[in-house]
């Protein structure tokens, strides 16, 4: 999930609410934020998604 906030001279800043990391600012249009963000790897999420795939792991351990 992405947080747009729009500058005086209507350029648009975008950051990332899962890492809070400012991804692009002073972007002119919102298809270049659409762009910016599908680009952006989220740490946080990675993380999230390491630890989901461990959890799953481990659960299965503990079945067999
Ligand atoms: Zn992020």
């Amino acid at each position: 999930m992405y947080h747009h906030t729009q500058n005086d001279n209507g350029s648009y800043n975008t950051r990332c609410l899962d890492c809070f990391m400012t991804i692009a600012s002073c972007v002119e249009t919102e298809q270049e934020l659409k762009a910016l963000e599908s680009r952006h790897i989220c740490p946080e999420k990675a993380l999230a998604d390491l630890l989901a795939q461990e959890r799953a792991i481990e659960a299965r351990a503990h079945l067999n």
